[in-house]
């Protein structure tokens, strides 16, 4: 019996494993090894805190999940991979071996000084399991609050609203950027910044977020805000696994166009933890949902001996941001629009992903 382990249950291994189940060769198994027991979708998780979703419409039930795929599920940390040997060691203490192994960890924030007093209302975004707890808690003392939120990328602009969309509350959104939004072009941030100002949310660009201390937010150039609870969507560490496997010098796991590890003919990575032809791509889950197509055919390849396929970035992708309610933003390349069709075709897309994937 061969064993194919997946390591975290990000959108490339998910995919994989349902375009793998039932097309492998009889004699291998699939492992997926995951530190949590409900992966949540990144994609609806702004409309979630908006109130418009339940939790259950926006996990991925790993147990589930697995169940119904006919796989094992090991709820575990994985600690350490060792190449040399073929074998993971998880956080449960346990070490199994594999023949083919896949990496799909993700990432976590940059993380910001903080006293003790203000840890509690420092709420970090990502990992988006911890977020949903978090954010239960923060909407039973949500009245009259002033909140921060640090980066006003796509992430941080749909946090934003979707905390002015359910609480009300006052909210500064924080970037170090001359602009919100940099990845889009001029006419969607635009339409962004319209509709920012419609929710009310005052934007503070060009200002580095360094600490947060006895409910102050301290930038860079010495200025305080107050700021009774911060949310941080900046910065894209990897998570990463000690092991002697190929990195790039912030630690993302340098890959080639294969999507195998450089050096490890039988390790593949994908997703936000990777360094991409040692180039790293845009955080975003629609290259990994495209990579975990690619993956699924290399796994294959890799156990019949077949040539395998090159995994190619997308140039031009449909970007649909939650910034209003209901409303959103869809651009692609450089057309964009902001309404609520937009917002209807994003439910659906979402939908049906959720659909396919959930089982
Ligand atoms: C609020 C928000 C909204 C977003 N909206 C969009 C969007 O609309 N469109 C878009 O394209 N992108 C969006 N993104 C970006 C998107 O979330 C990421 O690019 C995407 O999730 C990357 O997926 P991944 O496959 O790398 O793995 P992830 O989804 O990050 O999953 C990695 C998994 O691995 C697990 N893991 C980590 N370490 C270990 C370990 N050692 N052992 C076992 N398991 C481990 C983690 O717990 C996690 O479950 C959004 C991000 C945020 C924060």
């Amino acid at each position: 019996m061969k064993t194919l382990v997946m390591v975290g249950a990000g959108h490339s291994n998910l995919i994989a494993i349902n375009a793998l189940v039932g097309n492998l060769q009889a004699d291998i198994r699939i492992v997926l090894v995951s530190d949590v027991l409900k992966a949540p979708y990144s994609g609806m998780l702004p409309g979630f805190m908006a109130g418009y979703y339940e939790e259950d419409q926006i996990v991925f039930d790993l147990k589930k999940i697995s169940e119904s795929c006919g796989i094992s599920f090991i709820h575990a940390e994985v600690k350490y991979i060792h190449t040399a040997s073929s074998k993971i060691t998880l956080s449960t203490g346990e070490v199994i071996g594999y023949d083919c192994l896949s990496v799909n960890t993700g990432i976590h924030p940059h993380k910001i000084k903080c006293d003790h007093q203000g840890e509690e209302h420092l709420i970090y975004v990502k990992p988006l399991s911890r977020l949903i707890p978090k954010w239960t808690h923060f909407l039973k003392e949500k009245s009259n609050l002033q909140i921060a939120v640090i980066g006003a990328g796509s992430a941080g602009c749909e946090i934003a609203a979707a905390i002015s969309i359910r609480t009300g509350c006052k909210i500064t959104l924080f970037t170090k950027n001359q602009e919100i939004l940099p990845e889009l072009p001029e006419s969607a941030r635009k339409k962004a910044r319209t509709q920012l100002r419609k929710l009310d949310i005052q934007v503070q660009t060009q200002t580095e977020v360094v600490s947060y201390l006895l409910g102050n937010i301290i930038c860079d150039k010495g200025h305080t805000f107050s700021a009774n609870y911060v949310f941080v969507t900046t910065g894209a560490v990897p998570n990463p696994i000690p092991g002697n496997l190929k990195c790039d010098p912030k630690g993302f796991l340098i890959t080639n166009e294969k999507l195998l590890v450089e050096g490890a003919d039988n390790i593949f990575a994908t997703g936000d933890c990777i360094s991409f032809n040692n180039h790293p791509l845009p955080k975003a889950g629609v290259y990994a949902v495209r990579q975990g197509k690619v993956l699924a055919i290399n796994i294959q390849a890799y156990f019949s001996r077949l040539p395998m396929v090159s995994y190619k970035p997308q140039k031009k992708f449909l970007k649909i941001l939650l910034i209003g309610n209901k409303l959103a933003l869809a651009t692609r390349g450089h057309l964009s629009i902001m309404n609520r069709l937009a917002w209807i075709l994003k439910v659906y897309l979402d939908k049906k992903f959720m659909k396919r994937y959930q089982r």
